[in-house]
């Protein structure tokens, strides 16, 4: 086959990884097959972790010959902030366009001495959760090692002024425990010395319950859980968080009390309270009983409507009801106001404002199903 000059270069960029997708072992031997000393790619990862590079022509202490050779190899794109939407509390929603067009949400969200980044793991998402506008979309890929990382530079960028992130969570668009390999290599990136030197104190990783890598995740490095729980009966999670059918209540629950916990810390469990569907003084009760044997804590989460779906969000006082049963039952219970209402703030929500027709969720139901493996 015949090929343009211009698509030459097109196939050579798709086939060229990210240099933020390499670990340091791998940017030393990159520095050492470019005839330089090993130590050269400690330079490099301190140009891409620390300074937050976006090309090599700023990395002015490597050799000329070794940035070309790095960027006929690797790629290193900025991120492309396509929208940005701050809202009357603080939060900032950004809008990545990534280098093959799919589009991905990092929302920054202040709150008192905190500001916490919310990164998504994947565009799009296949698990379906009914409360979830993101879920609307399904499954177009798993982020990159480097997509994901490279949303903390760019929320840094929309800080004001003297502003810092002070907690990432992995609780934007997708299911990281679905993107493993790629998740980790961004968590190390993150969390190493050679990297951007993270305490992973300061990181939650979210899910909705892949029961056999929470393990995993935890096991490979001391970052903070939290367990999308949604629901106290089977039923009911069925319907709302489908993975349930394939990892039920029991099972993630006996998996959370394997868990190789730090002394101190807690899995957090996040429960979006819907009308009528999971917010009745039953449920509350059922919840103590399932956490019982944990040491838990709950975030009890408003419902952020969206176009399109029939939830309806608790009133505030069965909210408060609910709460005032976990704390009868011992169990720290925090209810979590909505933020960003005015721009979307929720999963999902400014993509599908944007991207999606209203009835692309029943669309989609299906297709979700089979990636999940599961069959109403
Ligand atoms: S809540 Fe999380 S896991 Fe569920 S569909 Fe949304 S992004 Fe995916």
């Amino acid at each position: 086959m015949n090929l343009s000059g211009e698509d030459r270069h097109n196939s050579s960029a798709v086939a060229r990884r990210d240099i933020r997708d390499l670990t340091l072992d791998e940017l030393e031997s990159a520095a050492a097959e470019a005839g330089e000393r090993p130590y050269r790619g400690r330079q490099i990862a301190h140009w891409l972790w620390r300074k937050g590079a976006e090309s090599f022509d700023v990395m002015q202490d490597l050799p000329a010959a070794l940035r070309t050779a790095l960027a006929e190899r690797f790629t290193l794109a900025p991120a492309n902030v396509a929208a940005v939407r701050r809202a009357s509390d603080g939060t900032c929603k950004l809008l990545l366009r990534l280098a093959d067009g799919e589009a991905i949400e990092t929302v920054i969200i202040p709150a008192g001495d905190r500001t916490t980044l919310c990164i998504s793991s994947q565009a799009g998402c296949a698990m379906g959760c009914e409360f979830c506008a993101t879920a609307r979309m399904g499954l177009h890929r798993n982020l990159t090692a480097a997509e994901i990382a490279a949303q903390v530079f760019a929320a840094r960028r929309e800080l004001n002024p003297g502003a810092q992130l002070t907690n990432y969570v992995f609780m934007g668009m997708g299911e990281p425990l679905a993107n493993y390999p790629r998740l980790l290599g961004a968590l190390t990136a993150m969390t190493a010395p050679w990297g951007m030197a993270i305490s992973p104190r300061r990181i939650t990783v979210s899910t909705v319950g892949i029961v056999p890598m929470m393990e995993k995740l935890l096991a490979e490095l001391p970052v903070n859980l939290a367990v999308s729980l949604h629901a106290t009966t089977d039923e009911a999670r069925d319907r709302i968080a489908p993975i349930n059918r394939r990892y039920p209540l029991a099972e993630l629950i006996r998996a959370c009390r394997r868990l190789p916990l730090k002394a101190r810390s807690r899995i957090t469990f996040e429960y979006v309270m819907l009308a009528g569907v999971n917010d009745t003084i039953d449920d509350a009760r059922r919840l103590v009983k399932l956490l019982a044997p944990l040491r838990a804590k709950v975030n009890l989460i408003f419902f952020n409507p969206f176009a399109g779906s029939d939830l309806e969000r608790s009133p505030r006082a069965a909210v408060e009801a609910f709460q005032a049963v976990l704390h009868r039952g011992n169990l720290t219970a925090t209810i979590r106001e909505s933020r960003g209402l005015d721009i979307a703030a929720a999963c999902g929500q400014l993509y599908a404002e944007q991207h999606l027709p209203q009835d692309a969720g029943a669309r989609d139901h299906e297709r979700r199903a089979a990636q999940l493996g599961i069959q109403d």
